[in-house]
Parts: C-alpha cells; structure tokens; sequence
C-alpha cells in the first residue's frame, strides 16, 4: 500500500495498493452500514504510524531510529498547541498539523530525489484527498468537508493558520535534525534540512528555530574541536 512506484503520468491512483481487506470494507452491503467506511478510512490512515520520513532515510539514519510520518504530524500537533501567535486559531492549527500530510497515507513520502515530478507528487496527493474524503463521507460527512478544507488551506497557505503550521513543519524537521545529530553526532549531512530556516515567515517560529540553531552550532564546534 506504501510503496512509490514510479508509474508515468496520470496511471497512478490512490486505491491501486489497498489490501484487499479494506477494499471489502468499501463495497456497499446496505447505506445503513457506515461503520465500514470508519474502519477502511482508520486502516488506510493506520500506515502513517509505519512508514518512515524518506529524507532521513536518504541521508543514511538507521531506519530503526527513523521517525514515520505520524510522529512528525503529532510533534507538529503539540509544537502548534504550546507555541501560537497570539492572532492565530490554535485549534484549527491543530487539525492542520495532523491531516497536512494525511495524503502519503496512500502516496507515500516522495521527496525531490524519487524520479517523480512536483506537478505528479501533487496530482497523487490532490487526489488521493478527494479519495479519503469518499471513503469517510458515508460515516461522517461533515468530517470529510473538513479534512479537505484543512488540507487545501495548508497546501494552498490560504490562511494564517497555514502559514503557522507552514513554519512548524519546517521547525519540527530542524528540531529532528538537531536531536539525531545529538544521537549520532555529525555522521550524515543534514545540513540541507537546517537550510529550512531561511523560508520560515512567522517570527515567533523563526526565533524558536534559530534558538535551535544556535544549539547546534555549539555542537558543530565541539565536534571540531574534538576531531
Ligand atoms: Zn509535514
């Protein structure tokens, strides 16, 4: 269901890789039965818990010490919880953070060195929303309004709230950076990760990332001088 194949242009669709258990759950048995749709929709969810950020993966950290895709959304979550501008809608900042990436569910996580393009990483993305919404909508049809309104709202950045958990996302990932570079000290080069910085636009986010930084810069030294 994970996998990232590299299919030309428009063959790819999101329920291509659905082990066939759910896609029992998705064939109608009465419209008075929508707990099916619950369970498909949570088990197709399910494989952000397992599937490991790529970047890292590329950049060599073991993959037993690889955070997956859920961690990063659930960090992002508590980060948007303790840390919001004071003109920004915490609770929806919330739900951002955990749907922005809810796609590679199905997609997986195509970073800019899989072989596959941004405008085709965004069509599989764009629809596998759409999908996820048609899974849920017989369950809770207000929910699968939501989940895409929230999703375009980030991807789009039509709201201060997007550009907050815009930021997040980048600060979370530098955070990560920092915390395997303490764990492994200088092995891989992350410094593309540190790189984020520069497109940070929420100054309360830019000053916790540059706090970081400073951190890091500290052990870069250190790991210098014990060379
Ligand atoms: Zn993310």
């Amino acid at each position: 269901m994970t996998s990232i194949k590299n299919l030309t242009e428009n063959q790819w669709k999101p329920a291509d890789d659905l082990p066939q258990h759910i896609k029992d759950l998705l064939v109608p048995k009465s419209p008075s039965q929508p707990t099916n749709y619950m369970l498909a929709f949570i088990q197709i969810v399910s494989s952000l818990k397992f599937q490991k950020r790529t970047g890292w993966l590329d950049h060599g950290v073991p993959p037993l010490d690889t955070e997956s895709i859920a961690d990063h959304m659930y960090r992002m979550s508590i980060i948007s919880m303790v840390a919001p501008p004071a003109n920004v809608n915490k609770d929806k900042c919330v739900k951002i953070a955990i749907v922005h990436d809810i796609a590679e569910s199905l997609v997986g996580d195509i970073t800019p060195f899989a072989g596959i393009s941004k405008a085709e990483k965004h069509r599989r993305e764009e629809e596998t929303i759409h999908y996820l919404h048609d899974v849920i909508k017989p369950y809770n049809p207000d929910f699968a309004k939501e989940l895409v309104e929230l999703w375009f709202d980030y991807e789009e950045i039509r709201t201060t709230e997007a550009r907050y958990v815009k930021d997040i996302d980048k600060f979370e990932m530098i955070s990560t950076a920092y915390e395997y570079e303490l764990k492994f000290g200088l092995t891989y080069n992350l410094d593309q990760f540190y790189a984020a910085r520069a497109a940070i636009k929420t100054p309360e986010v830019g000053a916790l990332c540059d706090a970081v930084l400073e951190k890091r810069e500290k052990l870069v030294t250190k790991s210098k001088e014990n060379a």
